[in-house]
């Protein structure tokens, strides 16, 4: 039938443990990566509301500052109304300009309430930035060391995966790539699992029960035996007397 040398199928065991090994490990890698990647967008979501806050901070600055320099030019005009007002000749000159300094006197009272609202303001959201920011630092802090741990534990994981791509190129350089091919087609079918062993004459990928003479050949381990419903390369392992 497919003529084919012991060894053969310890290696393509072998390659098996190697893939179905891969397949896993990359699994578990990706997933941590995944919860990596959560905590790294939880603390940029953090990140973009301080930065949102500290936008709003800076802005409400922008009114005290503005307010406080009108408030500035309207003192300074007062200021030169009143020593205008020492030099005037008319009385109706005078009364112009008594209305002008009682004008600019509303004009900074209105700009000095807006001034106490705004500085009432910016120490609001001063004191949110600062607890947002405390609140950003201990998340960071705490992130970071979630990644650490996690990372950390991941080195087996990527050992041992590395290990298990060696083998996988290994044995397939030693394997005739005709088997190799034949290996990659039944595991396409098979989600990944070609070789399968024999336990009891069942099959341990789809159960079924393998015919007795089939059973003897795969025992024998001298061809390459095909499960006849699932197509995977079968193999026997001897069991230790106890
Ligand atoms: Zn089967």
């Amino acid at each position: 039938m497919n003529d084919i040398a012991k060894p053969d199928i310890k290696a393509l065991i072998k390659l098996q443990e190697a893939e179905t090994q891969i397949v896993r490990l990359k699994e578990v890698l990706e997933k941590i990566k995944t919860q990596k990647d959560k905590l790294s967008s939880k603390l940029k979501r953090f990140g973009n509301t301080l930065e949102k806050q500290k936008d709003d901070l800076a802005a409400a600055s922008k009114n005290c500052r503005d307010s406080e320099r009108e408030i500035q030019v309207v003192d300074e005009r007062i200021i030169k109304s009143n020593e205008t007002l020492r030099m005037v000749k008319t009385n109706k000159e005078y009364q112009v300009l008594l209305r002008e300094v009682d004008d600019n006197r509303k004009r900074k009272d209105a700009f000095e309430t807006e001034l106490l609202e705004y500085f009432d303001e910016e120490e609001k959201i001063e004191e949110s930035v600062q607890e947002s920011q405390k609140e950003f630092d201990l998340l960071k802090d705490q992130i970071d060391a979630e990644q650490k741990d996690i990372e950390k534990e991941s080195i087996d994981d990527r050992e041992m995966l590395e290990d298990y791509l060696t083998q996988q190129k290994e044995i397939g350089k030693s394997l005739d790539s005709s088997l190799m091919e034949r290996f990659a087609k039944i595991s396409k079918m098979n989600q990944g699992l070609a070789v399968i062993n024999v336990d009891n004459a069942i099959c341990r990928g789809c159960f079924m029960n393998i015919p007795p003479q089939l059973y003897i050949e795969v025992q024998r381990g001298n061809s390459l035996i095909l499960c006849p419903q699932c197509s995977r390369i079968l193999y026997y392992i001897e069991k230790e007397e106890v």
